[in-house]
């Protein structure tokens, strides 16, 4: 079994640690916020007195935190200088891909083995252990990381190089991002033209408008056991995270020269939803209503 330092112990933190805790593992877990550690205490992880000190002898360090800027300092200020030699470093957390690259340099740098690993599946998936896991990272550290992967998610794929991982979670999420936006206004459409919310999903859901979106998340209440709708659009996946991704996606557009017109529309559509149509707090399926709103 092995020892594992795990920085960030949050939404997805704690149920991603606890698994490695269930599997054996002998983990060590820090978060800025104390009150973040006292539910893992309890599962049996030891508490570190900050990230450092977390990652001080540890085979293996995952990282689980807000964005870049965080992974950045972290890994610079902290984990690089305490990690003992040829330890494997895994961040799941979203972020861009040119931090995510330079993070990866400055481990390779130190010869520490080093993924990134954001993942898809949201807090049901890593309590389940489901979550998909996009890595990004040579080989050698995929063959080291596959084991502790495969613990925390179902479905795990090699995409590349440093930084592959993020670049394949930014462009699945802003796939699902437009996807969504064009079901709410399919569902909005509908409704205007008297067309029955039931009707249009018995079609388009085994027709060419099927996509996860519908089948698994459909925005309109009562036609998808799973969906977030059926809750008072609680997340779910936040409308701020949908936000988040999106912009990063339209960042790493800008600095490719990529064209994403749709994207950018629809990631206006988040915007406006969490500045005005109270959805920082609610799932981004809520758009729906924004959308209803803004419709005569
Ligand atoms: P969260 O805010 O609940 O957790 C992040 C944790 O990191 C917090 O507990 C915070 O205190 C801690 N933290 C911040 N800076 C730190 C530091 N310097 N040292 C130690 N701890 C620090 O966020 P989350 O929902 O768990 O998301 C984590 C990451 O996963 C994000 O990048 C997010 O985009 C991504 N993600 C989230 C979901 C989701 O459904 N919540 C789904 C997929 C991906």
């Amino acid at each position: 079994m092995a020892t594992i330092g795990f920085i960030g112990i949050g939404k997805m933190g704690l149920p991603m640690a606890r698994n490695l805790i269930k599997a054996g593992h002998d983990v060590t877990a820090f978060d800025l916020v104390e009150g973040a550690l006292a539910a893992i205490k309890t599962d049996g992880a030891a508490v570190a007195p900050s990230a450092g000190n977390a990652a001080k002898d540890k085979d293996v360090i995952v990282t689980m935190l807000p964005a870049g800027k965080h992974v950045k300092a972290v890994y610079e200020n902290d984990l690089f200088g305490a990690a003992k030699a040829g330890a494997l470093m895994i961040d799941c957390s979203t972020i861009d891909v040119e931090t995510a690259r330079a993070v990866h340099e400055g481990a390779a740098q130190r010869k520490f083995l080093m993924l990134d690993s954001p993942v898809s599946g949201g807090v049901g998936g890593a309590e389940a252990g489901t979550l998909t896991m996009m890595v990004g990272g040579a080989v050698a550290a995929f063959e080291a990381g596959k084991p502790y992967l495969d613990i925390m998610g179902a479905n795990v794929v090699h995409c590349g190089g440093s930084g592959n991982g993020q670049a394949a979670k930014i462009c699945n999420n802003m796939m699902l991002g437009i996807q969504m936006a064009s079901v709410a206004e399919a569902f909005v459409l509908a409704e205007k033209l008297g067309l029955a919310a039931e009707d249009l999903f018995k079609v388009s859901s085994k027709a060419s408008g099927q996509c996860w979106s519908l089948t698994t998340y459909c925005p309109v209440p009562g036609l998808v056991p799973t969906s977030p709708a059926n809750r008072d659009y609680n997340p779910g996946f936040g409308a701020t995270l949908m936000l988040k991704d999106m912009r990063l996606a339209l960042e790493a557009a800008k600095q490719t020269g990529v064209e994403t017109k749709v994207a950018a529309r629809a990631s206006k559509l988040y915007d406006d939803y969490i500045e005005r149509g109270g959805g920082e707090t609610k799932d981004f399926s809520g758009i729906i209503n924004l959308v209803r709103a803004n419709s005569k």
